[in-house]
């Protein structure tokens, strides 16, 4: 008798503790998941914030012409005509659309293009790259990571120590003698 009321009671309750532990163990999960989700959300905010992104008119508005033709449409200036290319300050040249501090006068060298070439830019993040093939040929487009801005093209005949010529329009830097 004890046995047939105790037993549909124990299942009863067992399956009750069940279903509670289930419950929690999945509020648990779910509560982990939003963490990891705002965790996501607010590493992407970070980069976003990182980025200088304008509209196609307010950077025709902050930059001349001859900025935004370069720098936005990927244009190139006449060499020799540039304000850098015989340019021998000591300083660092920033993005004329950002500011972001792009190359040093250090890495500054006379390649005798027309066009001022560093071998290297301040540091690697502050750079991206992309293959351009116009023109009929291929060639490595060396863009500010932080705005986009065309700055030139990234060649493999540079000197010591990387070998490598980064040359960069005149007009998509803005040279400034000491670093903020
Ligand atoms: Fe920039």
């Amino acid at each position: 008798m004890i046995d047939r009321i105790l037993n549909p009671t124990l299942l009863l309750i067992s399956f009750s503790l069940i279903g509670f532990h289930l419950a929690c163990k999945q509020a648990q999960e779910s509560a982990t998941l939003s963490g990891n989700n705002a965790e996501l959300q607010e590493q992407k905010e970070v980069i976003m914030s990182e980025k200088d992104e304008k509209t196609e008119e307010q950077w025709r508005h902050l930059l001349t012409p001859e900025q935004f033709h370069v720098t936005r449409r990927k244009g190139t200036e006449r060499a020799f005509t540039g304000e850098y290319h015989d340019f021998k300050g000591k300083g660092v040249y920033k993005c004329i659309c950002c500011g972001s501090e792009l190359f040093s006068s250090e890495t500054k060298y006379d390649s005798g293009t027309g066009w001022p070439s560093f071998w290297q830019p301040i540091s690697a993040d502050k750079i991206s790259t992309e293959t351009d093939n116009s023109f009929f040929m291929t060639r490595t487009e060396v863009l500010c990571s932080k705005c986009d801005a065309h700055l030139g093209h990234v060649f493999e005949d540079g000197p010591p120590p990387t070998g490598l010529r980064y040359c960069i329009n005149s007009v998509a830097l803005n040279f400034s003698e000491k670093r903020e």
